[in-house]
């Protein structure tokens, strides 16, 4: 069994009151081990032991900063594979992604924050008659950064690395369902020798552990990403003690298809769109829009490819779609297929729960689902799924594209299928969301400002707009003449 541990000022602990939760591996259904139930006085200690190094780490230069960041990566790197193995059992995805993506992208997201903050710059303003402007960005101190369960290890680095490259120290707090990577994360700072207490991980539930975290007082800002109704418990609680909030929360993102459009990559993108990572990535593309020209050619390749989607033992290297994350999770999918087929929706394919055979046959697997015939307007296509479900709606015209695609409480994420320019920057300006792919969906350039619109969150993260968030500007005037 792995017992996790936190890891508060450099040493690995037990929560104080002994408490613990259960790990479950996804893909079988067992319990594998267990973490710290951690509370109030777990975080006590985290947070104490980040002011402490505060007082050096916060001074520090960049370049020493940038240093440290560089050697965390190459210590996940030099364990990529534990990491990827780690990161696929907790989560149920497939090795080869965790592998390929999840890890990968973690290192690079300490690679590339020990870089930007060596080219970050402050402004100046020299012109000023009688006086000379310019302005520091201090660290903030002690940052809390909380992230959930879809891309553990890749999330969590997300806010991790620039909130350490700005100088603060960090209390973490990974999901409860998907704990490991963090904490060999935390082995990882503890065999390279990381300054103690800079970087400090607090495992357990979210109202406990979580609410810990952002409600105290010595925790100067929270990077949240997670569900939007967990946002809005930590937007209130973080508003109350005026706290800095960067807030990355769900999606309903649409994928629209011009007739137009390529049709070989649209339809490839819009499977890779719906269906990666079991659907639950929060840029996932769960609205496919179709221009009604082209519509039933486009669902019946569609329901071809998606069906052809091999669900599997994440840990065989030719499983496409692996476990949904735990059983809770599952149940919830299961529970909007029936609503979709009460409001009249058409299953065009999958929308059963599936049973493998063999060392999986007891794990939480769901079959990559296409479904048609709602309205716009209904419960389905308006509520975050998070799972391997996709619906098909038919348009006329781009302004009814646009109005579909803007349709949702949410607005994080839209990709567009055109091989008019025209169109795309038309639509691409007209669409509510924080990002805007054309014909392509998920390449990230990590200096672009990543965030959603409307209940998709507050806040930018990415490149120096993560940087910002995780300092404190500071003007100073001083007369010349
Ligand atoms: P969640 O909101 O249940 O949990 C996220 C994290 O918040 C976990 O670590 C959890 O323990 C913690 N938490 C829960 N309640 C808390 C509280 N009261 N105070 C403090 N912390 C608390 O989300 P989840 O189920 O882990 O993740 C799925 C959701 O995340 C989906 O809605 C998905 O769209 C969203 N997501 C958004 C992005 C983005 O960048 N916009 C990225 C990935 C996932």
């Amino acid at each position: 069994m792995t017992r996790i541990e936190n890891y508060i000022g450099g040493q690995f602990s037990g929560a104080e009151s002994g408490d613990t939760l259960p790990l479950i591996d996804p893909s079988i259904n067992e319990e594998y081990g267990s973490i710290p139930a951690s509370g109030d006085d777990d975080v006590e200690r985290a947070v104490h032991a980040a002011s402490r190094a505060f007082e050096s780490w916060g001074g520090s230069t960049p370049t020493f900063r940038s240093g440290w960041l560089n050697r965390l990566a190459d210590g996940i790197e030099s364990r990529l594979e534990q990491f990827a193995e780690a990161e696929s059992r907790d989560n149920g995805k497939p090795v080869s992604l965790a592998r390929t993506v999840d890890i990968p992208r973690a290192i690079a997201n300490f690679r590339f924050f020990a870089g930007a903050i060596l080219h970050d710059s402050s402004d100046a303003y020299t012109d000023t008659p009688g006086a000379l402007n310019y302005t520091l960005r201090h660290p903030l101190g002690v940052v809390g950064c909380i992230s959930p369960w879809n891309l553990p290890l890749y999330l969590f680095s997300w806010k991790i690395a620039p909130a350490l490259a700005a100088g603060n120290c960090v209390v973490g707090k990974p999901s409860e369902v998907t704990p490991l990577t963090a904490y060999l994360l935390a082995q990882t700072c503890d065999e390279i020798g990381f300054p103690e207490g800079v970087l400090n991980i607090v495992h357990g539930s979210g109202p406990s552990a979580g609410a810990a975290i952002v409600t105290h007082k010595d925790v100067r800002a929270i990077s949240f990403t997670g569900g939007t109704a967990t946002g809005r418990v930590i937007a209130k609680s973080a508003g109350e003690a005026l706290k800095k909030v960067s807030l990355e929360l769900g999606g309903k993102n649409p994928t629209i298809i011009f007739a137009d459009a390529n049709l070989d990559e649209a339809i490839d993108g819009a499977v890779r769109a719906g269906f990666s990572n079991q659907g639950q990535i929060c840029l996932c593309g769960s609205r496919i829009l179709i221009e009604r020209s082209i519509y039933d050619e486009v669902r019946d390749r569609l329901v071809e490819a998606v069906s052809a989607i091999k669900v599997g033992d994440p840990l065989l290297e030719d499983t496409q779609m692996g476990a949904i994350v735990s059983e809770d999770h599952l149940n919830k999918i299961i529970h909007h297929l029936s609503i979709a087929r009460s409001e009249g929706g058409v299953i065009l394919c999958g929308g059963e729960r599936v049973s493998l055979e063999g060392r999986c046959e007891n794990g939480f697997f769901f079959s990559p689902t296409l479904i048609e015939g709602l309205e716009a307007s209904c419960q389905t296509n308006q509520e975050e799924i998070f799972g391997p479900v996709a619906t098909l709606l038919p348009f006329d015209d781009e302004s009814k594209a646009i109005q579909l695609a803007n349709s949702t409480p949410y607005g994080l994420a839209a990709s567009v299928w055109t091989t008019n320019l025209e169109t795309a920057h038309r639509v691409g300006h007209e669409l509510q969301s924080g990002i805007v792919w054309v014909n392509c969906w998920m390449p990230r350039d990590l200096r672009t400002p990543f965030g959603g619109s409307k209940d998709s969150g507050m806040g930018r993260e990415g490149g120096f707009h993560a940087l910002r968030f995780f300092t404190e500007s500071k003007n100073i005037t001083i007369k010349t003449a």
